[in-house]
């Protein structure tokens, strides 16, 4: 396996990588330890947002630069350390004027601006519930969950409000409170709703964070609602030990970088690395206001000379798609470290990074539900093109298999199984909302079954296979939609590929393949058989699809990931089921 990696760029000159040697990084690891080396003691308090932002302060950092905020036309806002911490202080005091009591949820729908950051974090610091709702969502998927959430206290535009919640507030009987940012201070403010910037004005700049312990409620976020209907998930004020800790072992982050995490803070990852993490190690984040554009974000890339860049699969192949000429249009001298997470990786998409950029991309596993990164290839370690990577330090993870008994642990490198983590990390969820059952049902045998099918090699990296939901079973085999959609990738015609299986009266099951082309890339039936053969050659005809089908585009949800779900539904005429993560709905 070793000859197989490919080194990621070495650290510059004076700085050492947080993990250099992961077998003693997995001997000596303990999570008493993250938490001290986070909070420098052992005071049983502990806090997100004074870990991410006072700590800091305290530290010397205050001046440092926080964030910048890139609007759609360029211009920027930055933010220090201490400017956080006085806004968060603000919104956490406006939070006690409104007589929020600690502990109820605090919501957002905003699109990705300081005053996201400024409530999120305010209303950590005071003990409360912060739950992002991603801003494209319209006004039924918003209902159901601000519903679900019992949310107390909506932050939103007032465009947002007029169109989006005016109309299902009468059903939110939970929401006390809606709190609007004016875009100019002449907007009229709509109805039963108070002023955002009127209400900081007011408020002090001092605050005492709230004594919060590891176990209490911090986080709430929606899932993806890539296999099914989304789930509400819980994390605690510990996740923030595990955010900082994987921050610096896999995104190997040191203070004052520049640091650019693609991901939405609607989604776990816009949270958990687009602000928390990242922030207690003391970097500069990059928040781009603007949706996915290759040429804006190269720029980005290279004006901002940002250091490591946490991106996904998805904006990967789009990039690919978009061609080199665009890459090359810049350098990019600074940039030291490139990962990925939320789908699976192809080798393809790789080894592209080294073409492109002179480094691999390094894949990254995760869920809503685990709170941090669970999988990873490391920075000093090399990168396994097509594996996850090994379990982070202060995690067991296994392959296992369900039987009647309970479930075991598979040891073959063989064998497929499910992804199960030992639990004891300290950001793994502590519930799904209002579903208890679910969650029991989610642990056997002390063991957290992710519902994500994997292989494990004998040096530990582990092989993605699919949703456990996804897998297509033909004539006895299990086949990997993973590998299938990878084998469909490395033609040179093809940009993305997704295959469900549909029944079939011999085999079970017969795999269809979608395939999105490369820009400047016609659909006609040559193309479809080279297509066909060149994955019959990769894969073998008793595996290859039977069938392929050009798709301008994918169905996918809000976050980016292919909906394969939808894909079957729509080819064997069966309910569509929730839409409300899937993208361009309104
Ligand atoms: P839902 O649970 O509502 O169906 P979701 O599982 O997509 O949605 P998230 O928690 O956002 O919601 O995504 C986690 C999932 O994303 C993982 O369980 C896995 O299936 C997929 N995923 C994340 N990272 C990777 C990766 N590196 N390789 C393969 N799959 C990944
Ligand atoms: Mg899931």
């Amino acid at each position: 396996m070793a000859e197989s990696r490919i080194p990621g760029r070495a650290a510059p000159r004076g700085m050492t990588h947080h993990l250099l040697d992961y077998e003693a990084a997995r001997r000596t690891f303990t999570w008493e330890n993250a938490r001290i080396a986070l909070t420098g003691g052992s005071d049983p308090r502990l806090n997100i947002a004074y870990e991410a932002i006072d700590r800091r302060v305290q530290r010397g950092y205050g001046v440092w630069l926080a964030a910048r905020f890139i609007d759609r036309a360029g211009n920027r806002l930055d933010i220090t350390y201490s400017q956080l911490q006085s806004r968060c202080n603000r919104f956490a005091n406006a939070l006690r004027s409104l007589e929020i009591p600690r502990g109820a949820p605090v919501a957002t729908l905003l699109g990705r601006s300081a005053e996201l950051f400024t409530v999120a974090l305010g209303t950590l610091k005071a003990g409360n519930v912060f739950c992002p709702l991603f801003s494209a969502f319209g006004p039924e998927p918003l209902k159901t969950r601000l519903a679900l959430g019992h949310i107390q206290v909506l932050v939103t535009s007032g465009a947002f409000y007029r169109r989006k919640v005016a109309g299902i507030r009468a059903a939110l009987g939970a929401l006390r409170h809606v709190l609007i940012v004016r875009e100019d201070p002449h907007e009229e403010l709509p109805e039963g709703t108070t002023d955002f910037a009127e209400l900081m004005r007011q408020a002090s700049d001092s605050y005492e964070t709230a004594p919060t312990h590891d176990t209490d409620v911090a986080l709430l976020h929606f899932t993806s609602g890539t296999t099914g209907m989304p789930k509400g998930v819980t994390l605690t004020h510990a996740a923030v030990i595990a955010q900082h800790a994987t921050s610096e072992l896999v995104l190997d982050l040191h203070p004052q970088e520049v640091f650019w995490c693609t991901a939405d803070p609607g989604w776990v990852t816009g949270i958990a690395y687009g602000m928390i993490g990242p922030l207690t190690c003391g970097v500069t984040l990059i928040v781009d206001q603007e949706e996915f554009d290759p040429q804006r974000w190269y720029r980005i890339l290279a004006e901002e000379r940002v250091n490591v860049w946490y991106t996904a699969p998805t904006a990967i192949r789009m990039l690919m798609k978009a061609g080199l000429e665009l890459t090359r249009a810049h350098r990019y001298p600074e940039l030291r470290l490139m990962a990925s997470v939320g789908e699976p990786l192809n080798a393809e998409a790789v080894l592209w990074g080294v073409e492109a950029f002179g480094q691999p991309f390094h894949d990254t596993w995760w869920q809503t539900e685990t709170g941090a990164i669970m999988i990873a290839n490391f920075p000093a370690c090399g990168v396994v093109p097509g594996s996850m990577g090994r379990a982070v330090p202060g995690i067991e993870a296994a392959v296992l298999r369900r039987t009647e008994r309970g479930v075991q642990v598979v040891s073959s490198p063989e064998e497929v199984g499910e992804i199960g983590l030992r639990p004891g990390w300290p950001s793994m969820f502590s519930g799904y909302l209002d579903n208890p059952e679910r969650y029991r049902a989610s642990f056997h045998d002390g063991w957290y079954l992710a519902g994500d099918l994997a292989r494990r090699d004998r040096d530990g990296y582990f092989w993605f296979i699919g949703r456990a939901d996804d897998v297509i079973k033909s004539a006895g085999h299990l086949i990997s939609p993973f590998e299938l959609e990878s084998a469909l990738m490395q033609h040179p015609a093809v940009a993305q590929a997704a295959v469900i299986g549909i029944p079939d009266p011999i085999a079970g099951e017969a795999v269809k393949a979608f395939v999105e082309l490369k820009s400047a890339v016609a659909p006609d039936e040559a193309l479809r058989s080279a297509i066909l053969g060149h994955a019959r050659r990769l894969l073998g005809a008793a595996v290859a699809p039977r069938e392929i089908a050009f798709s301008e585009a994918l169905p996918r949800t809000r976050s980016g990931k292919i909906m394969r779900r939808l894909l079957r539904a729509r080819e064997l005429g069966l309910p569509e089921g929730d839409l409300s993560t899937l993208e361009g709905r309104p």
